[in-house]
C-alpha cells in the first residue's frame, strides 16, 4: 500500500532529534510522498529546505492565520520562486485561538487567495470556527482548487465545499472521533478528498497522544475503508491519485 501525507510540519522542532530517520522509515513504510507545509516566513523557508533535500518532500509556503501580523509579501513572492512549492497554505482564519487580530487575519489570507489565484497554485485552508467568514472570502475570489485541512466533522460544510469542486482532508481525528465523521466519510464522493497528518499533531489511534509521524496515514486510511466498505488498498489508491492530480506533483518533479 502506498499513500501520500499530503500535511505535515516535519521542520517542527520536535523532529530536531531524528527528522532524517522518520522521513526514511517515512519512505519505507508506505509513504510515496510528503508535503511540507508553511505557516509563516521561517517554516516555510525551512518547507523549501526540506524538500531540496528529500526528492520525494513537497513545500507549500503561507502565513497561518496565528502568524497573520508578521505578513511580509515580498517574502511571499520571492519564496513562490522555487519548483517544488506545491500549495498556498495553509491560510484562512482561526477564531478559535484568535492569536492574531481578526480583520488582519481576513486582510493577510484574502492577500494570499489573490497570490495563489496569480500563480496558479491550489489553496490549503486552515479554518477553525470560522466557516461561514472562509466560505464568504472565498467565494468572493472563486479560486478553483482549495482543500479544506483537517476538515472539520460537521455534515453542512461538506455539501458547501462540494459543490464548490473543493477538497477535504482528513487527519488522524477520524480515527478517535469516528462516530463524528461516519456520514461525512461515508458521502463524501472518492474524488474530493485526501488524507494527512498534520504532524506532530493529531496522532491517530492506536498512537493517540504520542508523536505523530507520517507513515500513520495508513491507519487514517484504514478507518476511511471501513466506513466507505472498501479495501484499505483502494482508499490509498483514490486517495494519492487525487493527491496526484490536485498538486500536480508529478508534475513537478520533471
Ligand atoms: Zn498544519
Amino acid at each position: 500500500m502506498q499513500f501520500i501525507d499530503t500535511h505535515a510540519h516535519l521542520n517542527f522542532s520536535d523532529y530536531d532529534k531524528d527528522r532524517d530517520e522518520i522521513i526514511a522509515s517515512a519512505f519505507k513504510n508506505g509513504v510515496k510522498y510528503i508535503i511540507n507545509v508553511g505557516t509563516d516566513l521561517n517554516t516555510s523557508k525551512e518547507s523549501i529546505s526540506l524538500s531540496k533535500k528529500y526528492d520525494r518532500i513537497f513545500a507549500t509556503v503561507g502565513w497561518h492565520p496565528h502568524d497573520a501580523e508578521s505578513y511580509d509579501e515580498n517574502e511571499l513572492l520571492k519564496l513562490l520562486d522555487n519548483k517544488k512549492i506545491v500549495a498556498i497554505g495553509e491560510i484562512g482564519l482561526d477564531y478559535y485561538r484568535n492569536l492574531s487580530p481578526q480583520n488582519i487575519q481576513k486582510e493577510v489570507f484574502e492577500k494570499q487567495i489573490k497570490i495563489a489565484i496569480d500563480k496558479n497554485l491550489p489553496i490549503i485552508i486552515h479554518d477553525r470556527n470560522a466557516h461561514n467568514d472562509v466560505l464568504e472570502i472565498l467565494k468572493k475570489y472563486n479560486p478553483k482548487k482549495v482543500v479544506f485541512h483537517c476538515f472539520s466533522s460537521e455534515y453542512s460544510l461538506l455539501w458547501k465545499i462540494t459543490e464548490k469542486g473543493w477538497h477535504a482532508s482528513f487527519t488522524g481525528s477520524v480515527t478517535f472521533k469516528k462516530g463524528e465523521y461516519y456520514s461525512i466519510i461515508k458521502d463524501i464522493p472518492d474524488d474530493r478528498f485526501f488524507v494527512e497528518t498534520d504532524a506532530p499533531f493529531l496522532t491517530p489511534k492506536p498512537f493517540r497522544g504520542k508523536r505523530n509521524r507520517p507513515e500513520y496515514v495508513r491507519f487514517i486510511i484504514e478507518t476511511i475503508a471501513e466506513i466507505k466498505q472498501k479495501t484499505p488498498n483502494e482508499i490509498a489508491g483514490i486517495t494519492t491519485q487525487n493527491a496526484e492530480k490536485f498538486f500536480l506533483l508529478t508534475k513537478k518533479l520533471d
